[in-house]
């Protein structure tokens, strides 16, 4: 699948949307998700441009992927979730159910989440 640089998260990294900033580097943004499913919830994208994490895992530098799996941690020990623990979850197409065709992570917690399964 080629890259729609049209998609929402592409218009958050351009600054044509607006978006709850909670962490930036040169290779990784960070903003809360508009429709929040826990008390934290906040996706972890890379700034350049992958479709998916299947995308993501083929084609990015080791220098971004190292970068945006540290920036989850990171957001985590900043939030304070990370004694109480939380959940991280990546969406690839159709039988994922990936609505946004730009790899993120979704990070969440802050409260007992329940059984993923
Ligand atoms: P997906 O199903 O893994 O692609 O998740 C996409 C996520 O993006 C959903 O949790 C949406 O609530 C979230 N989302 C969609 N538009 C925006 C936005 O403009 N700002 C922040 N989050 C968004």
């Amino acid at each position: 699948m080629a890259y729609d640089s049209n998609n929402i998260f592409a218009k958050i990294l351009r600054g044509e949307i607006p978006c709850t900033k909670v962490f930036e580097n040169d290779h990784v943004l960070a903003f809360n998700d508009i429709a929040p499913k826990a008390p934290v919830h906040v996706l972890i994208i890379p700034k350049g441009a992958y479709v998916s994490f299947a995308d993501f895992s083929a084609n990015a530098t080791d220098e971004e992927i190292v970068a945006l799996n540290r920036a989850v941690g990171e957001i985590a020990r900043e939030k304070g979730i990370d004694a109480t623990g939380y959940r991280l979850l990546a969406n690839h197409a159709e039988h994922g159910r990936q609505d946004v065709p730009h790899y993120h992570v979704h990070l969440l917690g802050g409260a007992d989440l329940g059984p993923c399964f």
